[in-house]
């Protein structure tokens, strides 16, 4: 997956692809314009109509666009049901996805909006109590990617505070990696956590 001059999403949807099976239940905690929704609802979505995204962001604008971009790419009715979003903060993920739901994938796309308000941007104290509660509803297999961007202003403290949360994680139940371009240094970082 590392071929070409592939964009850092789409080595991250390779890995998820390796770790998401259909009928799966999994969390986009950053919504954006729906990108990583649609590729997750492709990757869950079966033919008896289980699987299911659970799609969140802060920004109302950034559901409607989530919404609308759905609507657009998914022809079958059905399958645009198995994602519900929430215009909330990721740190309250576990208020809506359900207990008994094992998650295989919660997915972060750090930064700010493409297209919106430069400023309105993931912070690290709510990104850090956003893994925290990711790492509690992770089923065991599960996959915790977050893409972390280092070009704008904060991202590196971003990266700080994802890369500490990482390597606190402990060693018997996780394995935690990091994927970086060493030969780019402003290109995004991929932390990948692994439960066990
Ligand atoms: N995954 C998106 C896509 O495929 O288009 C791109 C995500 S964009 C890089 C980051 C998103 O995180 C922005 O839409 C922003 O509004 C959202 N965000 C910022 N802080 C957040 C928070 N505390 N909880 C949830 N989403 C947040």
């Amino acid at each position: 997956f590392l071929t070409g001059r592939r964009k850092a999403t789409e080595v991250a949807h390779a890995v998820w692809r390796s770790i998401v099976r259909k009928g799966d239940t999994v969390v986009d905690a950053t919504c954006g314009n729906g990108n990583d929704t649609l590729a997750l609802l492709k990757m869950v979505a079966d033919q008896k109509g289980q699987g299911c995204v659970y799609g969140m962001d802060i920004q109302d604008s950034a559901i409607e666009s989530t919404s609308s971009f759905l609507k657009m790419a998914v022809d079958d009715d059905h399958q645009g049901e198995l994602v519900k979003l929430f215009p909330i903060c990721h740190s309250r993920m576990e208020e809506i996805v359900p207990k008994d739901a094992p998650v295989r994938l919660v997915a972060f796309n750090l930064g700010y909006l493409p297209g919106g308000d430069k400023t309105l941007i993931t912070v690290p104290r709510t990104t850090e109590l956003a893994l925290q509660a990711a790492s509690r509803i992770l089923s065991s297999g599960g996959l915790i990617s977050v893409l972390v961007y280092i070009g704008h202003p904060g991202g590196r403290d971003e990266l700080n505070v994802v890369e500490s949360f990482a390597s606190s994680l402990p060693i018997d139940s996780w394995v935690s990696c990091k994927l970086q371009m060493v030969n780019r240094p402003i290109a995004p970082v991929l932390i990948l956590l692994n439960k066990k």
